[in-house]
């Protein structure tokens, strides 16, 4: 049974891969769409909108 220490890690990938939060979220920066020193961010997959304080997109997915 040499092999479980794998299955053990291969699960583990997967349960770090598909965590809840972070779907297939592709944040796309509109800087048309800046206002007030935060910047604007849609999500290409879900639709959400949000704006960012740092800059950044947001590492989780915002659908509501
Ligand atoms: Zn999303």
């Amino acid at each position: 049974m040499i092999f479980i220490p794998f299955l053990i890690a291969a699960f583990i990938l997967l349960l770090i891969y598909v965590r809840p939060g972070t779907r297939a979220c592709r944040w796309r920066a509109d800087r048309a769409r800046d206002a007030e020193g935060k910047s604007y961010f849609r999500c290409a997959a879900c639709g959400a909108e949000v704006m960012s304080d740092s800059g950044k997109p947001p590492r989780d997915c915002r659908k509501p």
